[in-house]
């Protein structure tokens, strides 16, 4: 625990993050632009720097927690000439542009930069269940392993910064739209008198199971060949049922209309009897 270590930023997130150093036994210190934000740290053994230019010289290792890539550059900008040389962890939620753009700042500056995006709320740091992923300087993740690891599983993707964002997107992408096929369900059995708990109740461990059928889905994918089989075809795939019953209880069909839409491109391109894991196709090429 030899590197003195420095957070800018102790929203809830930064708190969460500079907490699990400090109990960790790291020589912390820690910076808010707005004071009175640190005293809870500084109770457990952190130091409070007056400004992020003091907080910059007490680290070796800088953890920027800040609320968006503006608030980094507006931070950060005055500081380029205190960081050179030092090492720069930017856990703030950037798109992948933007973690680019950081990363070609630092590398300017003589900054050694590695990317984060947190995967769990506050509370969850430094528990089981939190993860981060990070891209960046392979150097940098593989030095301060021991450090990341207490905020949660640390995963490394790879040198260019844009894609533990990017992984963070895509995988958030994934996320809302399987919650609004959750809305959906529940929105069919409203009229019947079902509630959304008990809908929840029935859908969570068939949702979680469902997952299990994506690596079949990617194995077609990666292989290239929807042809493969044991496949459920797109015909037999074409949701119009679903549709049906979705307007027969007089509730929007946006949801599975969507889907619906992604299996007619491929079937209307001759495509009916292959698998469903074609409609990645309708995805990565716009219609
Ligand atoms: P908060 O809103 O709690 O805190 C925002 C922090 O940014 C505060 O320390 C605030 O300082 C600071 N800040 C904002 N603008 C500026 C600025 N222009 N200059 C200096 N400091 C500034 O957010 P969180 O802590 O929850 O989130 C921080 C980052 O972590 C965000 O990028 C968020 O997306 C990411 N994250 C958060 C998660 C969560 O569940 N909370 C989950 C995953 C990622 P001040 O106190 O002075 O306002």
């Amino acid at each position: 625990n030899s590197v003195q270590v420095s957070v800018l930023g102790l929203g809830a997130m930064g708190s969460a993050l500079a907490g699990a150093l400090v109990k960790a036994g790291y020589a912390t210190t820690v910076w808010n632009r707005s004071p009175g934000k640190a005293d809870d740290l500084v109770a457990q053994g952190a130091e409070v720097a007056a400004t992020a230019g003091d907080a910059v010289r007490a680290g070796r290792l800088v953890i920027a927690c800040l609320l968006d890539h503006a608030s980094v550059h507006e931070v950060l900008d005055p500081l380029a000439d205190e960081l050179a040389g030092r090492t720069l962890v930017n856990v703030t939620t950037t798109s992948p542009a933007q973690s680019r753009e950081l990363a070609d700042w630092a590398a300017r500056a003589g900054v050694a930069y590695l990317d984060g995006g947190i995967m769990a709320v506050p509370h969850m740091i430094g528990q089981p269940g939190a993860s981060v992923l990070y891209s960046g300087s392979a150097d940098v993740f593989d030095q301060h392993k021991p450090l990341l690891d207490l905020w949660g599983t640390s995963t490394y993707f790879g040198e260019d910064a844009g894609l533990a964002s990017l992984y963070d997107l895509a995988l958030l992408a994934g996320m809302y739209v399987m919650f609004a096929g959750f809305m959906h369900g529940a929105a069919m059995v409203a009229p019947a008198g079902v509630t959304a708990g008990e809908f929840a109740a029935k859908a969570a461990p068939w949702l979680t199971a469902m997952t299990g059928a994506f690596e079949g889905f990617a194995a077609v994918i990666d292989g290239g060949d929807y042809t493969v089989e044991g496949q459920q075809s797109l015909h037999f795939s074409h949701l119009g049922d679903l549709l049906a019953a979705s307007s027969d209880q007089g509730i929007g069909t946006e949801v599975v209309a969507m889907v619906q839409r992604l299996i007619q491109r491929q079937i209307d391109a001759g495509h009916g009897e292959e698998g469903f894991a074609r409609i990645f196709e309708s995805i990565k090429q716009p219609g």
